[in-house]
């Protein structure tokens, strides 16, 4: 059998190109699990080197017209595909519901925030507006445009199938650039639906493509001349590896990587509130969203209570298959990730900690699909694995401290500034925290702080290499670069030859 040849009744997927479904060349493929029965559910075909070429062909041919296209045609077609995207979230919320494991109601949150980064790109006429300073000096002008870079890339990651590649291409697109998405191998079939989409809005052929693929696609767009910015979400070694390959090689690049999420609970704090927020904000998604609570930081007694109160909650969270009514906890994307999430239950008590529910013990555990129940360690102490590493899963740790310095030295000192919480009634506490915290993204009473598409996301530290944010207004900055014309239409009565360096006159 060719290896490219997926077993009977196997769904096999595939690249796009050129609005077109493009057969990769390579002969390699990958599994993609449906991770709620542990089976098989398609075969993706991983592309070659050669393959990426066509599809950055593909992007650079489309660059010219795209660029030159009015604003206001741009604008027309992400509007239309603003509409495609919402008449057909069912049909997307249930492919990420397949691929990923998470439940329809979370996926179709993820799409919610994934369309409102298309909508902030419908603006791109207003986005776009430069500045312009009228007699700078006489009958002199200055003005600044943006203009776009032309062929770029999003290399994304599998716990946001719809709504990171949404981040990346609607400003990248709306900025006259070309897009090449490299979706991660583990959730192929969000992407292909979200450019045929695209196409069905009226984008023309090359401008949004999509190679499926691994490390040999994303070795081949680093390193492609023609790339010229390359946006990038997943783990931090691979963030930090991508950062400096495409660096090296001239391009522009944000690079977001892990993150360990902090939660401090200060005494004043209402407990059933902060429980309430931290069994959400901890176990939905089975914890595999980047800003996911990981770490809640108990200050003085308020401890006690709390633990209480999340022990209390988590036998009435209902784990199940993402596609079955009434679930609210789904399954871990792998086999290998959930024993490796599940390994830390082990770690936790080597290293002194207590373990105050087992998630091993829920009765999905046991079946054949990748599921772990939700699970919570008390008495964790700073460096110690549980503490230190992103474990990526349904697994809260506490770490009791007596004082507010105490707590906030913990979280600077975690090498990732992701996303932050506070709890606490008192704003004076909250304002301090706000302006002491090395944290990029900061909830005060809010535990999961993704900002609105009309603000830019992006952590601090280890959670991201480059200088600009992702979406929002940094996401315009960073699809475009600037230029400044100074201008001068002479009165022809008034020209002469001067050779001195132009000054302000
Ligand atoms: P990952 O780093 O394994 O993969 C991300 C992408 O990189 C995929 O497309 C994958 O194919 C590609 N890739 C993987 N290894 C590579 C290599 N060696 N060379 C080149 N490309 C490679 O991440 P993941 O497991 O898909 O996603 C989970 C991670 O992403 C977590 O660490 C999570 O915190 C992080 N994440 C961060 C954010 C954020 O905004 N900071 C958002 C979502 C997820």
């Amino acid at each position: 059998m060719s290896p490219t040849l997926a077993p009977a009744a196997l769904e096999v997927i595939d690249s796009r190109i050129d609005n077109a479904p493009y057969s990769t060349t390579s002969g390699r493929h990958g599994t993609v699990w449906n991770p709620a029965t542990g089976e098989p559910h398609a075969q993706v075909n991983f592309a070659s080197a050669e393959d990426v070429d066509a599809a950055v062909a593909s992007a650079k041919a489309a660059f010219p017209g795209w660029r030159a296209t009015p604003l206001s045609r741009r604008s027309e077609i992400l509007f239309r595909l603003r509409n495609l995207i919402d008449q057909n979230r069912d049909r997307l919320a249930r492919i990420l519901a397949t691929e990923n494991g998470k439940t329809l109601a979370d996926a179709k949150g993820e799409i919610a925030r994934g369309l409102e980064n298309v909508e902030f790109a419908c603006g791109i006429p207003n986005l776009l507006k430069g500045g312009y300073s009228e007699q700078v000096s006489t009958g002199v002008d200055v003005y600044q445009i943006r203009q776009p870079l032309g062929v770029v890339v999003g290399i994304t990651p599998f716990n946001f199938p719809a709504m990171v590649p949404m981040w990346m291409f609607a400003n990248a697109i709306a900025c006259g650039n070309t897009f090449v998405l490299k979706p991660s191998e583990k959730v192929p079939s969000a992407a292909i639906l979200l450019a045929e989409l695209a196409q069905e809005a009226g984008l023309p052929d090359g401008v949004l493509n999509v190679i499926q693929g691994d490390k040999v696609a994303v070795d081949r767009l680093l390193e492609h001349p023609e790339v010229k910015a390359v946006s990038f979400v997943g783990s931090t070694p691979v963030a930090k590896s991508i950062y400096e390959t495409a660096t090296r090689n001239g391009k522009r690049v944000q690079a977001l990587g892990g993150a360990k999420n902090h939660m401090l609970v200060l005494p004043d704090a209402d407990v059933d509130a902060a429980a309430d927020a931290a069994v959400s904000a901890g176990y939905g998604a089975a914890g595999q969203r980047c800003m996911a609570v990981s770490v809640i930081v108990a200050v003085g007694a308020i401890g006690d209570e709390l633990v209480a109160a999340i022990r209390r909650r988590i036998p009435s969270i209902k784990v199940g298959p993402g596609l079955a009514a009434g679930s609210e906890m789904g399954p871990l994307i792998t086999r290998e990730h959930r024993d490796r999430v599940a390994s830390y239950l082990d770690h936790a008590k080597e290293q002194g900690a207590t373990v105050e529910v087992d998630g091993r013990t829920d009765p999905m555990a046991k079946g054949d699909g990748f599921f772990l129940g939700a699970s919570l360690i008390d008495h964790v102490k700073p460096k110690t694995r549980c503490h230190d590493d992103e474990i990526f899963g349904p697994v809260l740790s506490v770490v009791r401290t007596s004082t507010y310095a105490e707590a906030l030295a913990i979280i600077n000192n975690n090498p990732y500034g992701n996303g932050v919480a506070i709890f606490t009634r008192d704003g004076g506490a909250a304002r301090q925290f706000q302006f002491d915290v090395e944290v990029g993204m900061v909830g005060i009473n809010v535990p999961i702080p993704v900002p609105v598409a009309s603000y830019s996301f992006g952590g601090w530290k280890s959670s991201l290499f480059g200088d600009l944010h992702m979406y929002g207004p940094e996401g315009i900055q960073f699809y475009t670069r600037g230029k400044v014309v100074t201008s001068r239409w002479p009165d022809p009565g008034t020209s002469r030859v001067d050779l001195g360096f132009p000054q302000v006159r």
